[in-house]
C-alpha cells in the first residue's frame, strides 16, 4: 500500500515526533517558518510513505492527513 501526507503547516509546531516516529523516513523539518515562527514538517514526496498513518496518531496538533492508495 502507498499512501501520501497534507501538513497544515499552520498547525505545526515542529515538535518532530512524526519525523521521529514515521517508519519509512519520509518526513523531515523544512527550513520554512511559519505564522506562529516554527520550522514546520516537510514531506519528502519522492519516497515511499506507505500510508500507515502513525504520522497522524503522533501529532499533537492534528495537523496531518493521510491519503492511502
Ligand atoms: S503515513 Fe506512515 S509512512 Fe507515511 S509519512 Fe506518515 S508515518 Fe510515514
Ligand atoms: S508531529 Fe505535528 S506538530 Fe509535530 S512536527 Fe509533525 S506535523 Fe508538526
Amino acid at each position: 500500500m502507498k499512501g501520501t501526507i497534507n501538513i497544515d503547516q499552520e498547525r505545526c509546531k515542529g515538535c518532530e515526533l512524526c519525523i521521529e516516529f514515521c517508519p519509512a523516513k519520509v518526513i523531515r523539518l523544512s527550513d520554512r517558518l511559519n505564522a506562529k515562527g516554527y520550522f514546520v514538517a516537510a514531506f519528502d514526496d519522492g519516497k515511499e510513505c506507505t500510508g500507515c498513518g502513525t504520522c497522524a496518531v503522533m501529532c499533537p496538533e492534528v495537523a496531518i492527513e493521510v491519503m492511502k492508495s
